[in-house]
């Protein structure tokens, strides 16, 4: 198969973790026969550095030319980076806003995985972490709050700030049915989170999911509200297989679904359009505080990649064969700084890259 990725390597440890899973890409291609060739395209505080702006047009129209765009991650300190002198719309992260805008990537799937190698890292009580989890947490991506309008404005000498939170029908009916569909390769539960009992964007959000629900007889569906769902990820995350939600919510879900992992270095994400296209990164950001010094943990982007095999490019086996090897080098004792624990071999980045390129050969399959 001939694939053209796009590349954006991004800022802090962005460059870094992208080589090493270009490197597995590499590994793959040659072990299974493929051919995967690389735009590189400048994005967030890079493109700033460059362009003068986060993300260029003709950036865009490269990234829409690629049949899938891998992603480190953009950003800097904003304590101390000039990116952050900028007025907010010019800043590294309205580039990343601007690129799900431009590439109409309205489902964003964020997997949070307790490994049995990491349970050690995972800061929940034993008897929860026993029991381990593999859910998707299956966010919104274009709509609601944060592309609603927004206005400061001073009313009887007060200021006041308004935000909008606007969904329609077919925003929560299109995401409703990937949520679905993905349900379907896996456990085949959905839990839809809202906060119906408040709002009225959430009653919608409920009433078209159950409409959804009825053309997927085989996945049970429930409903949860945000609060009570935000309380489950920590006592029983073993229930939750597909957690379908709006974007603020799983904005701020998938990240502490993310935290009671225990290692962000792990986490893989991806987010799709109406086609196969998609844009896989990490879930984590760009790390300015260990940037440049060889320790970051590369296996969120090289898992990204696999996804990136997966939902982009139909390549399941090899995309299988990526999720296995890590978990042999997991086996095998080997951990970056992050997920380091007692009695383990830790290795920098590039390292991590090449032991995993190591477990990735055509016997594997058996
Ligand atoms: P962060 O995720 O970059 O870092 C949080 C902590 O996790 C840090 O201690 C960091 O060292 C560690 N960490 C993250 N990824 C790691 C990895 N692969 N290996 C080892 N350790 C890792 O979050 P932050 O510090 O809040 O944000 C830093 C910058 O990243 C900000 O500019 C922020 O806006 C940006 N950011 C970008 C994205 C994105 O590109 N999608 C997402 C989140 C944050």
């Amino acid at each position: 198969m001939e694939m053209k990725i796009g590349v954006i390597k991004g800022d802090g440890i962005g460059p870094e973790i992208v080589d090493e899973a270009l490197k597995v890409l590499d590994r793959i291609a040659a072990v299974y026969g493929h051919s995967f060739s690389y735009t590189q395209l400048l994005m967030g505080g890079a493109s700033i550095d460059v362009n003068g702006v986060p993300l260029t047009e003709e950036t865009l129209e490269e990234a829409k030319r690629s049949d899938a765009v891998l992603m480190g991650s953009i950003g800097g300190d904003a304590k101390t980076s000039p990116w952050y002198q900028l007025e907010p719309s010019k800043r590294p992260e309205a580039g990343l806003l601007q690129l799900r805008k431009g590439l109409n990537l309205f489902a964003n799937l964020r997997p949070a995985v307790l490994y049995e190698e990491l349970k050690g890292a995972c800061p929940l009580k034993e008897e929860i972490a026993d029991k381990g989890f593999d859910m998707m947490i299956m966010r919104e991506l274009t709509g609601g709050l944060y592309f609603g309008k927004r206005s400061t404005e001073k009313v009887d000498g007060v200021l006041v700030a308004k935000d909008e939170l606007t969904y329609s029908e077919e925003e929560i009916r299109r995401i409703a049915k990937r949520g679905f569909d993905i349900a379907m390769k896996r456990r085949r539960k959905v839990t839809s989170v809202d906060k119906a009992n408040v709002l009225d964007s959430s009653r919608l959000w409920r009433k078209v999911v159950e409409e959804v629900a009825a053309d997927y007889p085989e996945v049970t569906l429930e409903h949860m509200l945000v609060d009570n769902c935000a309380m489950q990820l920590v006592k029983d995350p073993a229930q939750f297989d597909v957690i379908l939600t709006e974007n603020m919510f799983g904005d701020i879900l998938s990240d502490e679904a993310s935290m009671v992992t225990g290692s962000i270095g792990m986490l893989s994400s991806a987010s799709l359009n109406d086609t196969k296209f998609g844009l896989y990164e990490p879930s984590g950001g760009s790390a300015p505080d260990i940037a440049g010094k060889g320790i970051a943990n590369p296996i969120a982007t090289i898992l990204s990649a696999a996804m990136m095999l997966r939902y982009s490019f139909d390549l399941d086996t090899e995309a299988d064969a990526i999720e296995r090897a890590v978990s042999l080098a997991l086996k095998d004792g080997y951990r970056t700084a992050d997920i380091m624990s007692e009695g383990k071999t830790q290795v920098g980045t590039k390292e991590m890259g090449s032991r995993i390129c190591e477990y990735i050969n055509s016997e594997s399959e058996e």
